[in-house]
């Protein structure tokens, strides 16, 4: 989780297909030296968004996939013996730093809440990581930025941002794409050709619109482009369906069969 991405000059950038001014919007939040918060739904793009930005600004990207165990330690850094040695080891947060990269931190929502300790100096004028273990205080060079995402639709109670640590970020907020910018990245990145995108995505409209009667979560851009690379490789239309878009978002077997039905309608 902690393994820099720095774009190779000849790379090519990974794909994004932008759904409004999210790029010009996250360039001038980095020019200005501001953090940003990205808010949506699981598999609509953020992630993909972030690596795109960051190949595009030429800058390293430390990715960390926050969970409930998560602490400001594992971003931040902490001794480690090795060979009857105490060494200090940097954590991805303060390699973000010290690289004057990106650091972006998916979910943070279940990361704990010692984290905001180390978040906030970062996230203010300050622009400081106190390294508390080694009295260190590190200064963030220009090029840095953090980058949270979080997805607001799960609800939980007791896991959302406090405001007074939402309060310091510019906040973007995603959905899954319109159709026509869907079409695009089923042909990218699926393989789909223009019917069967158009037939996906047709689809995708069709389950969503179903989606907040029985299911936590509407079918991602992610799942379609599964189903699409399926497809693609020569699976049967219906069974890659149900396999990358409906047995993924549920367990009931009502829910299920309402879902395949919608399928049948398409395919
Ligand atoms: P999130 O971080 O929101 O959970 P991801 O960024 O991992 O979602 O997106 C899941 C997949 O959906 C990506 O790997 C990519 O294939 C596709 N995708 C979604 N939106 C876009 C987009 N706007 N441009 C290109 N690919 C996209």
């Amino acid at each position: 989780m902690n393994a820099p991405h720095r774009a190779a000059a000849a790379a090519p950038l990974p794909f994004y297909q932008p759904l409004a001014d999210e790029c010009e919007v996250f360039e001038a939040a980095w020019r200005q030296q501001l953090p940003l918060l990205i808010k949506g739904p699981t598999g609509c793009g953020k992630t993909r968004f972030v690596a795109h930005m960051a190949a595009r600004l030429g800058l390293p990207l430390f990715t960390v996939s926050c969970h409930d165990d998560l602490s400001a330690a594992d971003l931040v850094g902490r001794h480690l013996i090795a060979a009857g040695d105490t060494q200090w080891c940097d954590g991805p947060l303060t390699r973000a730093v010290r690289a004057g990269g990106i650091c972006y931190l998916d979910e943070v929502v279940e990361a704990r809440k010692d984290t905001t300790v180390v978040l906030h100096p970062l996230t203010d004028d300050r622009r400081i990581l106190p390294i508390e273990r080694t009295g260190e205080q590190l200064a963030a060079p220009p090029g840095f930025m953090l980058v949270v995402s979080y997805n607001p639709g799960y609800q939980h109670v007791l896991k959302t941002l406090k405001p007074s640590t939402r309060q310091r970020f510019v906040a973007l907020a995603f959905d899954f794409p319109p159709p026509a910018v869907e079409l695009t990245v089923l042909r990218e990145e699926g393989g789909a050709d223009e019917a069967l995108a158009r037939r996906l995505v047709a689809l995708a409209t069709q389950l969503r619109r179903l989606g907040g009667y029985h299911l936590d979560e509407a079918v991602s851009t992610r799942l379609l482009v599964y189903a699409a690379k399926l497809i693609a490789s020569g699976m049967a239309a219906r069974t890659a369906c149900r396999v990358a878009l409906v047995e993924p978002l549920s367990d009931e077997p009502d829910t299920l069969a309402a879902l395949m039905a919608v399928v049948d309608t398409q395919f």
